[in-house]
């Protein structure tokens, strides 16, 4: 059993009164954009057209239809894997298991009129999900525990997650929520609306075609690399709880297409020769984007790989090395930089009029500069003065020059 007085670690994300409005402001805020996004005005900051009652939202064919995504989804997850990969290695230096197979089709319907109740049943069913992992993590050992999210109070625990990798026999629930079900969802939520814009208007639009492009781009290649998310710090140090499920159930799904909702209801011309732009500008996020995770990622796995061993490193006293040149001796995090070129990208062919399609990049540059400074945190902890080095070497986190 766990200790009931909770772990020291410092609280974020405001502690238990910052998890408590986060809780409401998160699902609020994805019903506010989905029903903004097909009214008229389509204002980002405006009141929503009206507030749906519980009929409109609940639906026990959509729950069950979303019930039965999530069922096909670990269905494919316990099928015969591709590949195991093991995990980071925890408190007890023991390390999971994980298995790489993914993808799978699924024929789409009238998806486009379905997303209200559809994102009902996944904030609902994300709370009763919560409420699972927090009560397992109740009878967790102490070692299976997050080094956040096991403080003691059950609000931020229930938030942030107490149990770091809670699992049923080999069946990891966050390593399953963290890609599969979210960001397939995304791209099939994307694809109905580009069907559904080819049904009312004869083809699809360029604009369409871009955000579909793009966001199918990201998507693949956050799959092709499903094992480097093993060492994201989604997955080696928080835990999972409200925060994460929702944001991997329901939030990525709906607010992530949030581009290609807005352009069937608010289709934007678009010629070849901004297109021709805007595809250079995720080309260029996309290369920076790929290039410094390709690079560390290498380089964590074998430092001496051809690739990366001419890069300057400083050494650090836990025996890893931190990489000062190429990619990541430019800022302190240039994968965040190309993550954020590409979030222009994605907004750009939906146009200047609406802030709504910009949404995304608003919020995704909240998250990473959050993000950042959480995991600088991190850095420091493990590295203590080596960090302090890499810091006064390279000095700018994510834009160069400028922060
Ligand atoms: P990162 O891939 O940025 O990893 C950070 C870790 O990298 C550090 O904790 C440290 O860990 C290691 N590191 C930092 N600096 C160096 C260095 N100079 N040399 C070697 N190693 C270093 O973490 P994230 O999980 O935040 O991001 C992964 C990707 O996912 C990013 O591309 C991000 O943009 C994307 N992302 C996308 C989201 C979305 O919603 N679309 C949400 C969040 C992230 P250690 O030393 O232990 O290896």
């Amino acid at each position: 059993m766990a200790s009931p007085q909770g772990s020291r670690a410092p609280l974020e994300f405001g502690g238990p009164l910052g998890a408590a409005a986060l809780m409401l402001l998160l699902p609020a805020t994805m019903f506010h954009l989905l029903l903004v996004v097909r009214s008229g005005p389509a204002r980002l900051l405006g009141p929503p057209p009206y507030l749906p009652g519980l009929q409109v939202l609940w639906s026990p064919r959509m729950l069950l239809l979303w019930l039965t995504w999530l069922g096909l989804q670990a269905a494919l997850y316990l099928l015969p894997a591709r590949k195991v990969a093991e995990g980071q290695e925890l408190k007890d230096k023991s390390r999971l298991l994980y298995p790489i197979n993914v993808l799978a089709g699924l024929p789409l319907g009238a998806l486009p009129e379905m997303l209200l109740p559809l994102a009902f049943a996944a904030t609902f069913t994300t709370f009763i999900f919560s409420l699972f992992l927090y009560l397992k993590a109740l009878v967790a050992p102490a070692s299976a525990l997050a080094p956040g999210g096991n403080s003691g109070n059950p609000i931020y625990d229930f938030f942030l997650g107490r149990e770091l990798n809670p699992r049923v026999w080999s069946f990891d629930f966050k390593y399953f929520c963290e890609l599969r079900p979210g960001l397939i969802g995304w791209v099939l939520i994307n694809l109905a609306m580009l069907m559904q814009e080819a049904e009312l208007r004869g083809s699809p639009s360029l604009a369409m075609w871009l955000v579909n492009g793009f966001q199918l781009l990201y998507v693949g290649d956050a799959l092709w690399h499903e094992e480097a998310v093993l060492t994201t710090m989604d997955i080696t140090h928080d835990g999972f709880g409200f925060m994460l499920a929702f944001g991997d159930l329901a939030w990525v799904p709906f607010t992530y297409s949030l581009q290609a909702q807005f352009l069937l209801h608010h289709p934007q011309p678009l010629g070849l020769p901004v297109a021709s732009v805007i595809c250079l500008i995720n080309a260029v996020g996309y290369y920076i984007f790929r290039g410094a995770n390709s690079q560390k990622n290498t380089f964590r796995k074998n430092p001496s790989d051809p690739r990366v061993a001419d890069l300057e490193t400083i050494p650090t006293a836990t025996g890893r090395q931190l990489l000062v040149s190429g990619w990541w001796g430019m800022v302190r995090h240039p994968n965040y930089l190309g993550d954020l070129i590409m979030a222009l990208a994605w907004s750009l062919p939906c146009g200047v009029s609406h802030l709504l399609p910009y949404f995304y990049l608003l919020y995704f540059t909240a998250l990473l500069v959050h993000r950042e400074a959480r995991d600088e945190q991190q850095c420091l902890q493990k590295y203590g003065l080596a960090w302090h080095e890499y810091c006064r070497r390279v000095p700018y986190r994510i834009l160069p020059y400028i922060y």
